[in-house]
């Protein structure tokens, strides 16, 4: 038998469902596999503990989550708190401590359901972006002279270390290959970045060279933003730096029909560099005008819980709940409002372990 220990944070609004729903999949499709346990503990960690005692989570909260193998992670977010007070309470110190440098996000067009692309289907919308997610242009590098003058400057310099760019490109090609994926499409813009993607672009190359099996593309990341719309169909992996990887994944994101769908992980892949767990969670926040109302799709979260099989090392029991959610959207028949049914959380997550019970 195999443990995973799971550091539970629902957070906030409808984080709090879905993430309900994904735990309970979790521990029925590993009472139906047989061969692992996930060992949970939740924390309420929130803004709502934040209200209540002036901080998103306690002193002493990174060293407990050390602890973990993995974190599953709803939303944090409330109308009266401030965005920056939840980011830089909670996911950013987390990201740093554990190093998690890697943000996935599978872009799919789940069988059954419709994006803004006309006639395109999940045949068409099947990629994995990997944004670099601790250094470029959200460095906190730079800064303003004479505020507020007329001559005022402001300045914001973009850090690539060669270590930084070489371990997610690494990654990319990494992924590509234990999926059985073919091509890596760098997001790039040397034409106008003449120090930060020239290097990318070096750097690129370099690891590319490396994986001959591996087809490797490169665009500019304005032609590639126009791609995900008009060839959605000719990416594979696509590897981007932080900014990059910011506004691609949001783009790839809109292509799946809702914001209750896209999942993520922030991952530190590598294990004899990592500090503590990866981070899983739905793309969407706490989404305060649904919360309370038990109508949040809860396939985000599902589906992030899915990742994070994944990356436990659980890749059979990954792939069956891949298809139970797949099976669920095919047939159309238990869906939330923002896919335009009448289904509830529950239900929806109920249907989802349903169709896993099949499997099995
Ligand atoms: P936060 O501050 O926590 O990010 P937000 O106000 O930005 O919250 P989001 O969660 O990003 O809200 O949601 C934006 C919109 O998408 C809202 O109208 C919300 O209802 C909808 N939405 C988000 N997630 C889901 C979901 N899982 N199911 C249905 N609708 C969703
Ligand atoms: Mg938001």
């Amino acid at each position: 038998m195999r443990y995973h220990r799971i550091a539970l944070l629902p957070g906030d609004g409808i984080g709090q469902d879905v993430i309900a729903e994904g735990v309970q999949t979790l521990n029925l499709l590993a009472s139906l596999a047989g061969d692992f346990r996930l060992e949970t503990q939740s924390f309420d960690w929130s803004c709502e503990y934040y209200l209540q005692h002036g901080r998103m989570m306690p002193p002493e909260a990174l060293n407990t989550l050390r602890e973990f193998d993995a974190i599953y992670f709803g939303a944090v977010g409330f109308p009266t708190v401030p965005d920056h007070v939840s980011l830089h309470g909670m996911l950013l110190p987390i990201r740093q401590e554990f190093d998690l440098y890697v943000n996935l996000r599978p872009i799919r067009l789940l069988p059954g359901l419709e994006g803004p692309l006309r006639g395109r289907t999940t045949a068409d919308v099947n990629f994995v972006c990997v944004r670099e997610n601790t250094e470029g242009e959200y460095a906190r590098s730079g800064g303003r002279i004479q505020v507020g003058t007329p001559q005022e400057v402001a300045t914001q310099t973009a850090i690539f270390t060669r270590q930084g760019t070489e371990r997610i490109i690494r990654y990319a090609f990494e992924l590509a290959r234990r999926e059985g994926r073919h091509k890596v499409t760098s997001a790039t813009k040397s034409n106008a970045l003449q120090y930060s993607m020239v290097f990318w672009d070096e750097v690129y190359s370099a690891v590319a060279a490396e994986y001959p099996d591996i087809t490797a593309d490169k665009w500019h990341v304005d032609a590639l933003a126009a791609r995900f719309v008009t060839h959605p169909q000719t990416l594979d992996v696509v590897v981007s730096s932080n900014l990059f990887g910011d506004i691609l994944t949001d783009l790839g994101g809109a292509l799946q029909g809702s914001l209750g769908l896209p999942p993520s992980g922030n991952i530190h892949p590598v294990a004899e560099t990592r500090r503590g767990p990866s981070l899983f969670e739905p793309v969407h926040g706490s989404a305060p005008d649904i919360a309370g109302k038990g109508i949040a799709n809860p396939i985000g979260g599902i589906w992030s819980g899915q990742i994070m099989l994944e990356y436990l090392g659980e890749r059979e029991a990954a792939t069956q709940l891949m298809r139970a959610i797949e099976a669920v959207t095919a047939a159309r028949e238990v869906l939330t409002p923002d896919l335009g049914g009448r289904a509830t959380t529950v239900e929806v997550g109920k249907a989802i372990r349903t169709a896993l019970r099949k499997l099995y």
